[in-house]
């Protein structure tokens, strides 16, 4: 970025022969010290329970987001951080009210199913008919306009299981687009395979494109459970005709106020040159969304407060802890944040967040200049001990960060192990029994390390 080429160009050789050879051992060792000492504290397993209990569920822009924001505000604030602030924003509500499901030919059954986030309505009536059965998002596509007359489609796309949530992205696709191309087709409702992995009988919610946001309004559209898309399946090698009926009635209601909940420690040397960690406070309305994203919001909170015990006086540049609103809803939250903070995005030396579960984290992958690169390598040997491994490059930064990336902020992802991530992934089974109490402080352990270096003075991303 502009300002800190500007910087490194003024820059005595000396500090870029410094960068090249990696950081004095004496801040790996103290980075190190401060992980340790970080991981051995109760804060992430306390917060992450007191959210979720007090709080529970907290769907973007409903009066529980709001008490989340205030039991943020409160905990930040007791817990000394010298600024503590929301920023609002408006979003879009939706809400689901009846949603059920069964298969009424060849033989009545029920389906375990939930809606999707900005589905519409069938109103009490419900909808019946035939199912149309397509493997993937493009086989849906490719079908010709109105080929799905009075039918109800089904997109049957299975997700892999991966240790980096890798088929994430594509199962997202379907989520998305399922609705609007049921529409085009003709269809009176749909279906998808769950985007999850869950063995269990569990349907997982997410958004969907809602009515208004393209040229394409959306049918009801609803997620079934992995063993229901599995039986859906069965059925329907063995028989011409498979008909369900829908009942899933929502409401779109008025705009309504969410917001960013954004807490600072100020640097004492350079205040002006900012590290952001992130988490999101919002969840879906199914579970209490421990893992998706209140494990997050334990895991930057605890890290911050174990720096600012071990730095009494502050730490050089300023760390800046930001807890999103409307992240599940299409990172609205995030977009606020880059909006209202245009001009000083450049200041940002380094941005990273925690949304991804509370997994391990297994490996530091990386979006920053190359100048940068021998800084990255040096945060890898010192997370060396818990296990993290050099990551490649490429970073996005996570969901509500990537926002800043685009913007040319430079970020880093200190990516989990999410093997069984999305068994709970946005299902009613995202609660705080969940969490596994190690890899929560390995999680701190490791962020508390990486703010160690990274909020030190004579350090320079792009
Ligand atoms: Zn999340």
């Amino acid at each position: 970025m502009r300002f800190y080429r500007t910087a490194i160009a003024t820059l005595s050789l000396w500090t870029c022969a410094t960068l090249a050879d990696s950081l004095p051992k004496e801040w790996l060792d103290q980075a190190r010290a401060l992980g340790y000492e970080a991981a051995s504290s109760n804060i992430a397993y306390s917060v992450v329970e007191s959210l979720t209990t007090e709080v529970g569920p907290r769907l973007a822009g409903t009066e529980a987001e709001a008490l989340a924001r205030d039991w943020a505000i409160a905990e930040l604030t007791t817990l000394g951080f010298d600024t503590v602030a929301v920023e609002p924003f408006e979003v879009p509500l939706w809400e689901r009210h009846i949603e059920r499901g069964r298969i009424i030919a060849p033989a009545e059954q029920p389906l375990v199913l939930v809606g999707l986030g900005g589905s519409a309505s069938t109103g009490d009536e419900g909808v019946r008919g035939a199912i149309l059965r397509v493997e993937s998002p493009e086989a849906l596509q490719a079908l010709p306009d109105g080929s799905a007359k009075g039918k109800i489609v089904f997109v049957d796309q299975v997700m892999g299981r991966t240790q980096d949530g890798a088929g994430y992205g594509a199962a997202v696709r379907k989520r998305r687009e399922t609705g609007e191309q049921a529409y085009r087709l003709g269809a009176v409702g749909a279906l998808i395979r769950s985007v999850g992995t869950s063995g269990h009988r569990f349907a997982h919610t997410g958004q969907m494109r809602r009515a208004g946001t393209s040229d394409l309004p959306v049918v009801p559209t609803a997620a079934v459970s992995g063993a229901d898309a599995d039986q859906l399946g069965r059925l329907l090698d063995r028989y011409d005709a498979v008909e369900v009926e829908l009942v899933l009635t929502s409401e779109y209601l008025p705009a309504a106020q969410s917001g960013n909940v954004i807490a600072e420690i100020k640097g004492r040397t350079r205040p002006d040159e900012v590290v952001i960690i992130g988490a999101h406070l919002d969840s879906w309305d199914l579970g209490t969304g421990a893992l998706d994203d209140g494990a997050g919001v334990g895991v930057v909170v605890a890290a911050a407060k174990a720096l600012m015990d071990a730095m009494p006086e502050g730490p050089e540049r300023t760390l800046r802890l930001v807890l999103f609103g409307a992240e599940e809803v299409g990172l609205i939250g995030a977009k606020a944040y880059a909006e209202a903070h245009q001009a000083e995005l450049e200041k940002i030396v380094l941005a990273f967040e925690s949304d991804f579960g509370a997994g391990d984290i297994w490996r530091l992958d990386h979006g920053v200049a190359d100048e940068a690169l021998p800084l990255i390598e040096s945060m890898t040997t010192v997370l060396a001990p818990w296990g993290v491994i050099p990551g490649k490059p490429g970073a996005t930064g996570g969901p509500d960060i990537s926002v800043l990336a685009q913007a040319g902020v430079p970020v880093i992802t200190p990516l989990q192990n999410g093997w069984d991530y999305f068994d709970y992934h946005h299902t009613p089974d995202d609660t705080f029994d969940k969490l596994e109490r190690h890899s929560l402080d390995q999680n701190v352990g490791v962020y508390a390390a990486i703010l160690s270096i990274a909020l030190r003075e004579g350090v320079f991303f792009k």
